[in-house]
């Protein structure tokens, strides 16, 4: 029998000074070794040099600290960057940094590929390849602040990467609370959003969290019948039953619930759509986030007009509703909402097929 070595990178604080503990090691070890790792970047055991040499060593006997590797950077006209990460066992996943939102804001990957198949996805046509494990998620952060020296910077987390948050919970919420730690990189939840397609049993474990990420609910339409043909999710968990979810929602003083609705052209942007979506959130805390369609081959919509984009818009300001438009970034790396897609080495016929409908000649084997 093999012993497994427990990865240091996924392990929570109390979980760590477990595993110290169980190895007849001090528990309080374990915030010297959360600051080496999370707050200054150092994952060799040997560069901690405030533990003894007999803990050094138990650390490089005993455990193990995998960490994403960067295979490629790109960046965009706009200042957005992608980076293409290949985790541990060959599978690769995406993270994007955007810069001034106004903030610095990290997207990151929950799960390679998606199980959700939202029609307008390019990350929901590959399919689910696996979850992403809490070091995995939390090693997408150690990875972007060291490439980008942000290391006494400032940043925001959007759990809106590839996958669905929800689906993959326990791990999600172990990585929100390794990257929370006090000892670590101290991330204080309100810079954290998870967006969400609305999977219900997920949400309501989520409003009884101690550590509470802003929420973002991806809507996309007002009725039923249209969501149901963009979210498959909704024919289980339909749009009265999300926003009743939401209404009993816990939410933090001056804090609102973003919803997101991606635009389609002829689809769900009509002014009826609008004042119905008014109409169905006036009784939760809310803002809207629309989002115009990124279009890409193989994804059946059009994005509307940016006349259709404003009446839209105005129709649910003059709701009285918080609006925004999303800003598209990094479109020309292909690293806006929705385009996030990675060629595995085992292909889903769903990634297969997106990488068929490519009609650009693809830059390398490994992305779109
Ligand atoms: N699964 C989660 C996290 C993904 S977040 C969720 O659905 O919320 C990514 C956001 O981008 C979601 O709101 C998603 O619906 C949106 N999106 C997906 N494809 C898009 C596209 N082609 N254009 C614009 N937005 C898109």
């Amino acid at each position: 029998m093999t012993s497994i070595r427990p990865d240091l990178a996924n392990l929570d604080r109390p979980a760590l000074e477990a595993a110290l503990e169980e190895r007849g090691q001090q528990r309080f070890r374990a915030r010297q070794i959360f600051r080496w790792i999370y707050s200054r970047g150092v994952t060799d055991p040997a560069a901690m040099t405030d533990l003894s040499r007999q803990l050094r060593e138990t650390l490089r006997a005993e455990f193990s600290l995998t960490t994403p590797e960067l295979v490629t950077r790109e960046r965009s006209v706009d200042g957005t960057e992608k980076f293409l990460l290949r985790l541990a066992d060959g599978q690769q996943i995406e993270a994007v940094f955007i810069p001034d939102t106004p903030s610095m804001t990290f997207c990151i990957s929950t799960q390679v590929g998606c199980a959700m198949a939202c029609a307008f996805c390019l990350t929901g046509k590959m399919g689910l390849v696996r979850n992403l494990t809490a070091g995995e998620i939390a090693g997408q952060v150690r990875v972007l602040v060291d490439a980008l020296g942000m290391r006494a910077k400032r940043f925001n987390i959007v759990l809106m990467g590839m996958g669905e948050p929800l689906h993959n919970y326990d791990e999600t919420m172990r990585a929100l609370r390794i990257l929370n730690d006090e000892h670590g990189m101290a991330l204080p939840p309100r810079r954290v959003t998870l967006s969400t397609v609305g999977l219900l049993p997920g949400l309501e474990r989520l409003a009884h969290e101690p550590l509470m990420p802003n929420l973002a609910i991806s809507l996309h339409a007002p009725t039923d019948d249209v969501r149901g043909e963009l979210v498959p999710l909704n024919k289980k968990y339909g749009v009265k039953e999300i926003i009743e979810a939401c209404e009993r929602f816990p939410l933090a003083r001056r804090r609102r619930i973003t919803f997101e609705y991606v635009l389609l052209a002829g689809v769900n942007d009509s002014p009826g759509a609008a004042r119905q979506l008014a109409k169905l959130l006036s009784g939760v805390k809310s803002k809207v986030n629309l989002i115009p369609l990124n279009a890409a081959p193989g994804i059946p919509f059009e994005r509307p007009s940016d006349a259709a984009i404003d009446g839209f818009a105005r129709i649910l300001s003059e709701q009285h509703l918080v609006v925004s438009v999303r800003k598209s970034r990094g479109r020309d790396i292909r690293a806006a909402c929705g385009q996030l897609i990675v060629d595995g080495q085992r292909r889903s016929p769903g990634q297969t097929l997106a990488a068929a409908l490519r009609l650009e000649p693809s830059a390398g084997n490994a992305r779109l």
